[in-house]
Parts: structure tokens; C-alpha cells; sequence
């Protein structure tokens, strides 16, 4: 008979934490804190298989599944002394749901479940407390009305507002027992009314719909969103966990809260959280009261008046204090906890590991393991690569003029501008439309999913640093500020005001995520400077990486930020990028409608400088790292005038008619450009291109080899290439200009000569390839587009589609497509190493940054990863991992050091806190959902340049004259190894 729940209590557990497929997250450390012996309520998980049955057949359950669920139900009744439905000592419940992966507030919840007419009056006589009785009741019939009945929540909201002003009380704490009495009949008439029966009074069927909500739950609009986001499978499934109600609304010896072992903004070793007196779980994380801190440190830092929880219940403190450390030191991780306390005793509902910002996650890595408490591999491998861009995230610049609104909570790190909008659906909207906008709320709910990952920022009025909107937005890496409580929602006006100020939606705003304050338009930002946890862990990753990490760039600023994240060199420098300046493009037009070879030649030579000057720079940055630099490569249409004012000034230039300018222009301009003629096809028509650019590297070579007395040998790479003998004629027009300018320079040139793997031709031809071929860099871009005949620069249209329907999971051009472009790449790096021992193979592709593509890197035996500046931390930092990971078993992360209590308690204390046992300080976190990167629409970023895939304009250059260099051998290594006879260059420019 196969197993659908598990129990636990009572010092033991039918599961542990390993198994948390089976048993979820939340239900497999349940079990774990049970056979730890922490104060856990008993209860039972139902398993994530029933979840999968559940949906494999048409929303059934497994026939044996209520026989077991009613013997652990017996289990429980049996351990608390209480039974289900029983009308003097009735056992309540919570139903929550529990996935593999933490959704926090995706799915969802009932709580108080077992309450009816009946058992109310038990609970209260039991209790001695009838206003805690009905308050339950009151909360169980909004729960269950809204989540399982699917009666609209503002139908609640509106008869307790009513109660409220009927009694002429604003908090919830100042009802009765009879206000609350009365609100529950007026709930269950107005749930009748709506659906037509009565609210249920059976415990049995409560139960059972409460079971069947959380499992539909798995597949509601926010969950399914919020799975995309995460790269979760639906196959995983959620579990339920059934579990004894403890009570913290029973008076003002209970309480319910949220910690963090850690600072999760952070990672300061500081306990960190809060929690509300006479409250239920809900009430914390819904933003509805102001929360409590746990440590009077946080009570000071946040400047709150309220009594911390070290203050207001000492000794309950002190024993959350102690399962603070045993919990990090079992899970050698910072934890996330949710507890509650009834009469004065401490129960644990909830351990997870706690989500965190991406700084404190460096921090919180590199503490533990200097703790003792994990090895470095460890350490880098806690650290999600993706997450580095939250480093690069922008503060106000401190010179700026700012006019200050207000201030909130500083709930996310970050500072953002944009326009203000109050709706999700708005900013999603907008953002569309590329602008920045900041979305904001009374308080978010996790509908606003979608238009809080759309914002740049988000702004609350209501709501602490755990309410949604401060949870979500951390882990999101976005900007947000919380609990703003001076601001004025009018949502139907569409307005905010603060103090006689008003703010319209589309009006700019900036919000600073890491001071809590609010301005009025748009602040300036700089950028950030960099921890020293993020240098630490660099270092050691650097340690255990085996690949190398290089950049995509072509402009001195970009080389030099690459520089500055660790890049080790320039893997792809996209010429091309070097000709759309303004003060060369007219030379490189009159190049394209030049008529004969002469005039070519002249407006190459006008180029040739600017172009020398550039590779001199880089080489300059450089500083004796490997440069490959790629030969022009798009379409020569592109560089075409398009205005009026473009065609006039080309005129003046060449001397040509308008109207045979625009003849030619239109000459150039091809159906299927993408396929056309580029990449090395424009040098087997025109050749003197790349043999200018050709000369253009030399010259630059002899130029700095010459300051540096160091041989300076590029990487010269031709694009495009499907056939051997293009490169082959490539390498005959390169060999002779190396032998030009060493006769005139007298420096002997030394380069290596390579191609881009871009065609599924050029994969599967590999072995001949690489017999001309010194180096292979794949060019994952155009070998995705041409492997799936899927355009770059039209798919982003079409392609949600592909990942709704799940035809696609992720957008091929941002996550290699493992299985169809992966096996190219391996296929060519096998076929091109089985001719070339020593063939050199890296990436290119925007891939290069992506770090699943980066393990698949690794996985089949690349040098090196080219990407982007911003992203060299992010390749660094996912190539050690993936070395980590391909290492053979004795690599495999284990704590070097036995975690010694003494040790983890005396850095509790260094941390200013007492160790186990005594008082500590805490917080709270967040889901990090990695924005899905396109190529049309990158996520917002704060760099200060990124280098779109084309037409990126460089920094202006000035020429500088050719020096003739005095003769001086710099290098010795001969230019390629076969050479064939030199080619006499095309006669005339041939339109393809
Ligand atoms: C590629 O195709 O992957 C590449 C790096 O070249 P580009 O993006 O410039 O076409
Ligand atoms: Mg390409």
C-alpha cells in the first residue's frame, strides 16, 4: 500500500528534512524539528505524490488516501488530548500548503479549521475566553469563506469595517466577545447569501475542502506565475500539512512572529524579526498591524516605540535564543523561522532557509565558513550567480538635489526612479513599453506579482519589513520602500499626497530601498562600490574555477569595468560596434558606395586609424591578457544612411547625387539580412575590409609592443564561417598584411588566427575547420538562430507563447537550449580537438553569461566564457560552481571543519549577542526571482553601460597618425602554419 501521509510530533517524525520532494519544504522540516525535539504541534503531512495523482486523474484522490489521513488524524488526537469536532475539547487545525521549493503566499492557507457552532462554545468554555473563541471562529469562517468557498474577500472586509464602526473602535483587539459573536453570524449569513447553502459546520468536510483548496491552489493564476518565474516544474506538486492549532490570540501571554537567525538584508549576525502580542501567524506577514521587533537592537534601529519581544517576554525570548543557534547549526544555514506562543509557551510552526539579498548572502557564506560551520566550496556554491546583479544596483547620488517626500521602511536594497503607478496590471503595462516605473500600493497582495517584477520599485503605505511587499521585492532584487504610513492612497483619483503634496500617476518619483526615504522626481543614482564578502568570495571561487572568464568588449569603458569584475581577458570584440560612431560613419559609408577599388581604398584608409587607435587602447587595457578581436561582421545595409540629412552629408563627402546614393542603398538592402551578406562572406567579396582591419591590428600590436617592450599577440577571429576555404581565404588575406606591416614596421607579428562557430555547418564540420583554425569561440547566438531557423530579432514576439504552452521552458536565447544548440557545441568542440589537440574553444553568445549554460560549459571541456561586463562576476562566480560540481566525488561540498558549538557560540557573541541559551538578536526574506532576461528587453539594470548585442556606439576616438615603428622584434611565433599563395584582391566591390 503506498504511503500518502506522514506523521509527526511528540519528539519524533515519519520524515526527516531529506525528504522534502515528498514532503515539501515546510513539511520535511517540520518532521526534521520534531526528531530534533524542538516544540513542534503534532500533526501530518499529506505527500506532494498525492498532488501529482491528484492532477493525473481528474482531480481524485488516491482511494486509500482518507483511511490514513484519518489514522494520523487519530495520531494527534491522541498526543494533544483533543479530538476533531469534539464539542468540549475540540482539536483545530491549520491546512497549509507546502512545495518543494518556498512559494511564499502563492498558495494557500486555513487556519482554525474544526470550528463550528458547536465546538466554538467548547473552545470558549475550555478556554475561559469566549472573545478568543469567536475572534478564531470569526477568522476560520473569513479564511475558509475566501480560500475554499471562494466567497470575494471584500465582502469580509466590508462586515468587519461595518462591526468596527458600529462600535466605534478601529483595532481589532478593542472587539469582544459579543462584537465578535455577532460578526460571525452576519459572516455566515452573508456566506449563505452568496452561495446558496450554509457555511459547513462538519470538521470532515471543512477538512477535505481545505485539502482539495491547497492542492488547487498549485495551479492558481499567482502560483503558476511565480513557478515561471522560478524555473519550478508543475510536475513537483505542493503537499499539505495538517497540524494542531497553537494559539497566539488567547491573550497577552501569546504572540506570534517571524524571525531570521541572520539579517537577511544584511547578513549581519544578528537575530532578527518580529512579531504582534494576542495575534494569529497571518496578522505578521499581512502588513494589517505594525509588527513588533524581537531585539531591543532592532527596536532602536527601526526608532519603534513598541516593546520588543526581549523586553515584553524575557523568558520566551531566551528560549527562542536557543533554538536560534541549534537550528543554524544543524542546517549550517541562516534560518527562517515562524513560531507562535501560547500562555506563555514557545511552539515552532515553521524552519526553512531563509532567502536573503544578494548581499547578504556573501556575507552570511563567508561567516559561516569562517565559523567553522561550512567549507569554502560551500560557500561559493550558497551563493545563486544570478543574484550578483543585485550588487550593481545604483544609491542616490549623494551630490544630488533631492526633494524628500517622506520616509518608510527600508525594506529592499536598492534606489529606483520612475513613474508612479498604482496598479500591477499598469505596471506591467508600462514597463512594457520601456518605461521605469515605480508601482505603488496601500500594500501588495500576491495578485501584484506580475506588476511588481515589471516595476523598478515598489511603495507601500502599509506594512513592516515582512509584510509581502518588502518579502517579495528583496527577493526580486527590486528597490522597495514599506510602510510609508504618511502617504494617502486615492486609487480611484489615481493620485498619492503626502502633506498637501500630490503626486499624479505618471508623475516621477525615486525611492532609496536602503534608507526607507521617498522623493519627489527623479534623483540621479551612482554606482556601488563593491563588499569585501563579494571579493572573498571571488577569490575563492577563482580558486576552484577551471574555465576562464572573459568579456564581450569593445570600448575602452567596457573594457576596463571588465576588467575591474576580474574579466581575463576580451573573448569577443565586435568591431563592427567600432564603426557606428559619428565621427567615422561617414568614412565607413563612403567605403560601402564606393565605386571602384580606389575609392575604396581611400575611405578604408580614412577608417584605418580609428580603428588602430582602438585595438591599441584595448591592447593598452588589456595589459597582456588574451584580446580576440572579430572581424566586421553584419550586414553592410546597416551602416546605410537613413535620413535625409545622412544621404545629404554622404553626398558632400563622395561627391554622388542623392539620387545614386539612394540607388545603391537600396541595391544593399536584402530580404533576410540575418542570412545574408555578413560575417566573412563580405571579405570574400570585398577583402580589403578585413585586410584594413587586418593592419589595423598589426599596426596597433607594433604600436604597444613597442611602449610595452611586450609582445602583443591578438586573437583574430573571422565570423560566419560554414566552410573551410572561407577561412582559409581569410587566413591568406591576413597573412599578407601581417607580412606588409612587418617589412614596414620591422616588429614581427605574432596572432593567432580563429573563427566563430555560428552554423550548424561549421559544427559539423569542425574537424576540417579546425585544421585552419587555432581557436574555436562559439557564437551561440547566431548558432541558436540558425539551429532553430528562429530570428533573433523577431522571436521575443512569439516566444511567450512557446513557454506558455511549454513547447519551450526558457527563451533560448538567453539559457542555451542544452539539447539541440549544446550538442552542436559539443559536437564541433570534439570533432575540432580530434584535428587540433590543443584547440582553443570558448563561448561568446550572451550564453556565456547565463550560468546553466556556463555549467554545460564546463561540462564539455570549453576554456573559457565570454560575456558582458556586468555578468564577468556572474560567469566567474557560475564557472566555479559548475567546477565544483563536474569535480569527482571527493570535491563534493562537506564542512572541513566539524562545526564545534563553542566556536558558532563565540562568534554569536562577538556578534554582540549571548550564545545558546541567552539572548540574541533577528528578520525576515524573500524569494529571488530571476527576471527573464531577452534580448529586445533586458531586465533593469543598474550598470552603468551595457553593450547592446549590436549598434552600440563606442567612445569618440581621435586618429592618430601611423607611426612608422623603428624595427624591433616583439614576437617570434609564426603567423599561421599553412600558407597559401596570396590572392590577388577583388577588382571591383560585387554586390553579393
Ligand atoms: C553570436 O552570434 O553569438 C555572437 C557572439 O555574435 P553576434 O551576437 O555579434 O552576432
Ligand atoms: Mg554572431
Amino acid at each position: 500500500m503506498a504511503k500518502w501521509v506522514y506523521s509527526f510530533g511528540n519528539g519524533k517524525a515519519e520524515g526527516k528534512a531529506e525528504m522534502r520532494n515528498l514532503l515539501g519544504g515546510k513539511g520535511a522540516n517540520l518532521a526534521e524539528m520534531s526528531n530534533l525535539g524542538l516544540p513542534v504541534p503534532p500533526g501530518f503531512t499529506v505527500t506532494t505524490e498525492v498532488c501529482t495523482h491528484y492532477y493525473a486523474n481528474k482531480r481524485e484522490y488516491p482511494a486509500d488516501l482518507r483511511a490514513q489521513v484519518n489514522a494520523a488524524l487519530g495520531q494527534v488526537e491522541k498526543i494533544t488530548g483533543r479530538k476533531f469536532g469534539d464539542p468540549a475539547k475540540p482539536l483545530l487545525v491549520s491546512v497549509r500548503s507546502g512545495a518543494r521549493a518556498s512559494m511564499p503566499g502563492m498558495m494557500d492557507t486555513v487556519l482554525n479549521l474544526g470550528l463550528n457552532d458547536t465546538t466554538v462554545e467548547g473552545l470558549a468554555a475550555e478556554s475561559g475566553d469566549p472573545r478568543f473563541a469567536y475572534d478564531s471562529y470569526r477568522r476560520f469562517i473569513q479564511m475558509y469563506g475566501d480560500v475554499v468557498l471562494e466567497v470575494d474577500h471584500h465582502h469580509f472586509e466590508e462586515l468587519l469595517e461595518q462591526a468596527k464602526s458600529d462600535r466605534g473602535v478601529s483595532l481589532d483587539t478593542d472587539m469582544t466577545a459579543d462584537d465578535w459573536k455577532a460578526l460571525v453570524a452576519a459572516y455566515k449569513a452573508m456566506v449563505a447569501k452568496q452561495l446558496g447553502r450554509p457555511f459547513p459546520q462538519d470538521p470532515q468536510e471543512q477538512l477535505w475542502g481545505a485539502v482539495g483548496a491547497v492542492f488547487a491552489s498549485w495551479m492558481n493564476q499567482r502560483a503558476n506565475t511565480y513557478r515561471r518565474l522560478h524555473q519550478i516544474p508543475e510536475e513537483w506538486g505542493t503537499a499539505v500539512n495538517i497540524q494542531a492549532m497553537v494559539f497566539g490570540n488567547m491573550g497577552p501571554d501569546c504572540a506570534t512572529g517571524v524571525a531570521f537567525t541572520r539579517d537577511p538584508s544584511t547578513g549581519e549576525n544578528e537575530f532578527y524579526g518580529e512579531f504582534l502580542i494576542n495575534a494569529q501567524g497571518e496578522d505578521v506577514v499581512a502588513g494589517i498591524r505594525t509588527p513588533q521587533q524581537l531585539t531591543i537592537l532592532g527596536k532602536d534601529r527601526q526608532k519603534s516605540k513598541l516593546p520588543s519581544m526581549e523586553e515584553a517576554m524575557p523568558e520566551t525570548f531566551a528560549q527562542l535564543c536557543d533554538i536560534r543557534v541549534k537550528l543554524e547549526r544543524h542546517y549550517r544555514d541562516i534560518q527562517d523561522i515562524e513560531f507562535t506562543v501560547e500562555k506563555g509557551k514557545l511552539y515552532m510552526l515553521q524552519t526553512r532557509n531563509g532567502k536573503r539579498t544578494a548581499a547578504a548572502a556573501l556575507r552570511i557564506a563567508v561567516e559561516l565558513a569562517e565559523e567553522g560551520l561550512i567549507d569554502r566550496k560551500t560557500a561559493v556554491g550558497r551563493i545563486d550567480p544570478s543574484s550578483l546583479d543585485q550588487l550593481l544596483h545604483p544609491t542616490l547620488d549623494p551630490k544630488a538635489a533631492k526633494s524628500i517626500l517622506t520616509r518608510g521602511l527600508p525594506a529592499s536594497p536598492g534606489a529606483a526612479s520612475g513613474i508612479v503607478t498604482f496598479s500591477a496590471d499598469e505596471a506591467e503595462t508600462l514597463a512594457g513599453e520601456g518605461k521605469a516605473v515605480i508601482l505603488v500600493r496601500v500594500e501588495t497582495s500576491p495578485e501584484d506579482i506580475h506588476g511588481m517584477h515589471a516595476a523598478r520599485g515598489i511603495l507601500t503605505t502599509r506594512g513592516g519589513m515582512t509584510s509581502h511587499a518588502a518579502v517579495v521585492a528583496r527577493g526580486m532584487g527590486r528597490a522597495c520602500v514599506a510602510g510609508a504610513g504618511e502617504i494617502r492612497v486615492d486609487y480611484a483619483a489615481k493620485t498619492m499626497s503626502v502633506r498637501g503634496t500630490v503626486i499624479k500617476a505618471g508623475e516621477a518619483i525615486t525611492i532609496d530601498g536602503g534608507t526607507g526615504d521617498v522623493f519627489k522626481g527623479e534623483v540621479p543614482t551612482v554606482q556601488p562600490e563593491l563588499s569585501g564578502h563579494f571579493a572573498t568570495i571571488m577569490e575563492w571561487a577563482d580558486s576552484f574555477r577551471r574555465m576562464k572568464v572573459r568579456t564581450n568588449a569593445e570600448t575602452p569603458l567596457d573594457a576596463r569595468t571588465a576588467r575591474r569584475f576580474g574579466a581575463e581577458g576580451i573573448g569577443l570584440c565586435r568591431t563592427e560596434h567600432m564603426f557606428f560612431d559619428p565621427s567615422r560613419i561617414t568614412a565607413v559609408r563612403e567605403m560601402i558606395v564606393a565605386d571602384d577599388a580606389s575609392q575604396r581604398a581611400k575611405a578604408l584608409a580614412k577608417i584605418q586609424p580609428f580603428q588602430r587607435d582602438d585595438f591599441a587602447e584595448l591592447f593598452r587595457i588589456m595589459d597582456g591578457l588574451p584580446v580576440t578581436i572579430r572581424l566586421l561582421d553584419p550586414p553592410l545595409h546597416e551602416f546605410l544612411p537613413h535620413s535625409d540629412a545622412d544621404f545629404a552629408e554622404l553626398s558632400k563627402a563622395t561627391g554622388k547625387s542623392l539620387g545614386e546614393l539612394k540607388a545603391r542603398a537600396e541595391k544593399l538592402t536584402e530580404m533576410n539580412p540575418m542570412l545574408g551578406h555578413r560575417g566573412c562572406r563580405l571579405a570574400v567579396t570585398y577583402p580589403e575590409i578585413y585586410q584594413m582591419q587586418a593592419r589595423a591590428i598589426f599596426e596597433a600590436c607594433a604600436i604597444v609592443g613597442k611602449e610595452t617592450g611586450r609582445k602583443v599577440e591578438p586573437e583574430i577571429m573571422i565570423p560566419l564561417v560554414a566552410m573551410k576555404r572561407e577561412l582559409d581565404l581569410m587566413r591568406d588575406h591576413i597573412a599578407k598584411v601581417a607580412e606588409e606591416v612587418r617589412a614596414s614596421s620591422g616588429v614581427e607579428i605574432s596572432y593567432m588566427l580563429g573563427t566563430m562557430i555560428e552554423l550548424p555547418r561549421a559544427a559539423l564540420r569542425a574537424s576540417e575547420i579546425a585544421e585552419t583554425a587555432e581557436f574555436f569561440s562559439f557564437g551561440t547566438n547566431d548558432l541558436t538562430q540558425t539551429t532553430f531557423g528562429l530570428s533573433r530579432d523577431d522571436s521575443a514576439a512569439f516566444l511567450g507563447a512557446y513557454e506558455s504552452q511549454k513547447i519551450l521552458t526558457r527563451d533560448p536565447f538567453v539559457s542555451m537550449d542544452i539539447d539541440g544548440v549544446g550538442e552542436l557545441v559539443a559536437i564541433g568542440t570534439s570533432r575540432g580537438r580530434a584535428t587540433r589537440k590543443n584547440l582553443k574553444v570558448g563561448i561568446c553568445g550572451e550564453h556565456g553569461g547565463d550560468p546553466a549554460s556556463i555549467h554545460f560549459c564546463e561540462r564539455t571541456g570549453l576554456d573559457y566564457v565570454s560575456c558582458s561586463p556586468y555578468r564577468v562576476p556572474i560567469a566567474r562566480l557560475a564557472a566555479a560552481q559548475a567546477a565544483i560540481q563536474a569535480a569527482p566525488a571527493k570535491a563534493a561540498a562537506k564542512p572541513t571543519a566539524k562545526p564545534s558549538t563553542e566556536r558558532h557560540n563565540r562568534v554569536l557573541i562577538s556578534a554582540g549577542r549571548r550564545a545558546a541559551g541567552s539572548r540574541v538578536s533577528a528578520g525576515r526574506n524573500f524569494a529571488a526571482p530571476t527576471a527573464r532576461p531577452g534580448k529586445k528587453k533586458p531586465a533593469p539594470k543598474p550598470v552603468v553601460k551595457k553593450t547592446p548585442v549590436k549598434k552600440a556606439a563606442p567612445a569618440k576616438k581621435k586618429a592618430a597618425p601611423v607611426k612608422k615603428a623603428p624595427a624591433k622584434k616583439i614576437a617570434k611565433k609564426p603567423a599561421p602554419k599553412k600558407k597559401a599563395p596570396v590572392k590577388k584582391p577583388a577588382k571591383k566591390l560585387k554586390k553579393r
